[in-house]
């Protein structure tokens, strides 16, 4: 079994969501972790295939509060905790089937190089 991280490619977490993790994990990125259908697709397409090999049991969205793609997008209005009510809504909608899905929200990162992560 393992477990399939879902990050933003500008926020740099794979090294310290590998050391907060461990090595049972994949990773991919998805700009900002705004979802649509191309990028839910995407992610359907690699837990699938990465499922071939050991099964996935769980896939976490791990959101940076700091993310600069998010904060230049967003308007005023458009805050991150209503990204990831869209996101959540959007799976439900677009691919009911992805197992475990969870969402992660970086409290902070600790000096040996982990992340405090809040379930959100
Ligand atoms: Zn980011």
């Amino acid at each position: 079994m393992s477990q399939l991280y879902v990050m933003c490619p500008e926020c740099y977490l794979e090294l310290p969501l590998r050391k907060t993790v461990g090595e049972e994990a994949y990773f991919m990125t998805v700009l900002g972790n705004v979802l649509d259908e191309a990028s839910i697709a995407s992610v359907v397409q690699t837990h699938a295939i990465l499922s071939l090999e050991t099964p996935i049991t769980e896939v976490h969205f791990v959101h940076d509060p700091q993310c600069s793609v998010v904060k230049d997008n967003s308007s005023a209005s458009a805050s991150l905790e209503e990204l990831i009510h869209k996101n959540r809504s959007f799976i439900a909608e677009s691919a009911p089937d992805l197992p475990g899905v969870h969402f992660w929200c970086i409290r902070s990162r600790l000096s040996d190089g982990t992340l405090e992560l809040a379930s959100i």
